[in-house]
């Protein structure tokens, strides 16, 4: 068995994920990817749901290839991870 943690693997509509951010430890810091029906995720009829977990971010995406690139990405769709690239912040203690 793997021992990697993704501790989002087990919600409904789960497709990928991983970890964004250099503080990204106890769970948060996490981008994920779900089937947007599946998991009931308003995307605009877009197939995919890639949400930036520390914020609570969504972007709607058609294609597989261009989620896992926006998972990759958060900055690109979370204006709280743009803010904060390079630099990560320490607000969800709050
Ligand atoms: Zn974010």
């Amino acid at each position: 068995m793997q021992s990697t943690r993704k501790p989002y693997n087990d919600r409904v509509g789960y497709f990928a994920s991983m970890r964004s951010g250099p503080t990204s430890s106890d769970g948060r810091g996490w981008v994920v990817i779900y089937d947007a029906a599946a998991a009931g995720i308003d995307t605009d009829g877009c197939r995919y749901a890639v949400v930036c977990e520390t914020h609570s971010t969504v972007s709607g995406v058609q294609g597989e290839r261009l989620a896992r690139k926006t998972m990759h990405a958060p900055a690109s769709f979370c204006e709280a991870c743009a803010a904060s690239d390079g630099v990560h912040q320490t607000e969800w203690e709050g």
